[in-house]
């Protein structure tokens, strides 16, 4: 596990109990944590914020847990370099980054009736930093003139239209490509048509298109028209943020970074420096994570307790929150520590 910066020393050792107590309850052998240092307790330990040793052990693994990074406020070269979990992603090539957004039970939320999921691409994008061999993306050819470049690849896209279409299959069959193809003809028009391709392919699956603009109205308006989101990266970031926070709050949004081998679970919130220290972050969206990545395992064939134990850590998780359990950001009174304590109590 990576426990990184800010409230990541709150929300991920409450994950890792939580975690333990659903594989205890659904008869899984115990998993042998190792910490590895990334951020901060890198730049500390080994003059990194993502030392070799820790990419190399996460190299070997099928899945981890991974806790945010505040990058923003490292020390120059690593600032403005790609942050731990951005390099993870674009090395490893966990180009799915999955997010569930779903209003829950007894949990106040702005609309009522969203449960969606955005399949959003994770290495490309307008985050065209992930995608270059050298340099980051950004050019100023003179003082007040700054260039961004996008990079679009046919192969990422085709790759997220089938994760998207894989997902579809399993929920209401319904995949919703987010574009602006008709301003950005060329890159979103590919993705669009790479999704019309492959869709085509999967049974049960129909599509339907929205301008990046429009999504953000029909989010507010009448979220349960979407079932599954494709988005390209920077949007995906953005769209997902506002679907959590109107479900309910962006502490609960959890989100999985996956390839074809390799998983890594991370909330889709950040470090969120400004309340860290303060026992008071909310880990749901990283158990939520958590429970996707087991998920995840049972599905690539490491043991169907894992599915067990994922549904089970998912239903204890809404079993508190449903019984008036959370942090203060969901206007309740647990600390990040008791409201794990309550999770596990009900997993016993
Ligand atoms: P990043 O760019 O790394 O995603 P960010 O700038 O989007 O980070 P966050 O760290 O996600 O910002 O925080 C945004 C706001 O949401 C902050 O006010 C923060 O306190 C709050 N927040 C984020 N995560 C949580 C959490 N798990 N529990 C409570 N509040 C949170």
């Amino acid at each position: 596990m990576v426990v990184g910066d800010g409230i990541g020393r709150e929300i991920v050792p409450a994950t890792i109990d939580v975690v333990d107590a659903s594989l205890a309850s659904a008869g899984c052998d115990a998993v042998s944590w190792v910490e590895l240092p990334t951020g901060w307790a890198g730049l500390e330990e080994a003059g990194d914020t993502l030392p070799e040793t820790t990419r190399k052990t996460l190299a070997e693994l099928p899945g981890w847990i991974m806790g945010p990074h505040d990058s923003s406020a490292y020390p120059e070269p690593w600032r403005t370099r790609l942050s731990p979990h951005g390099n993870l992603r674009r090395r490893f090539e966990l180009y799915a980054n999955i997010r569930p957004v779903r209003c829950l039970p007894g949990v106040k939320s702005t609309v009522s009736d969203m449960d969606l999921v955005f399949v959003r691409e994770n290495t490309e994008g307008f985050y065209s930093d992930r995608a270059m061999h050298a340099g980051g993306g950004e050019i100023m050819p003179t003082s007040d003139v700054a260039l961004s470049i996008g990079v679009f690849t046919r192969r990422r896209a085709e790759q997220i239209a089938h994760a998207a279409c894989r997902l579809a299959q399993r929920r209401r069959g319904l995949v919703t490509v987010v574009h602006k193809a008709h301003v950005l003809g060329l890159s979103f028009g590919m993705y669009l048509r790479a999704a019309e391709e492959i869709c085509a392919e999967y049974s049960g699956v129909t599509l339907d298109g929205v301008h990046v603009d429009a999504a953000t109205v029909h989010l507010v308006r009448d979220p349960g028209r979407f079932d599954v989101l494709i988005t390209e990266n920077m949007h995906g970031d953005i769209l997902s943020d506002l679907a959590g926070e109107l479900a309910g709050a962006l502490g609960m949004s959890p989100s999985l970074n996956a390839s074809d081998r390799q998983a890594m679970a991370q909330a889709a919130h950040g470090s969120a420096p400004d309340i860290a220290g303060q026992g008071i972050a909310n880990p749901v969206g990283l158990m939520l994570s958590a429970g996707m990545l087991l998920e995840w395992l049972a599905g690539q064939g490491h043991g169907e307790g894992y599915a067990r134990a994922g549904h089970g850590l998912r239903q204890a998780v809404e079993a508190a929150l449903h019984d008036g359990r959370g942090t203060p950001d969901l206007g309740r009174e647990d600390t990040t520590a008791s409201f794990a304590s309550a999770v596990v109590q009900r997993l016993r």
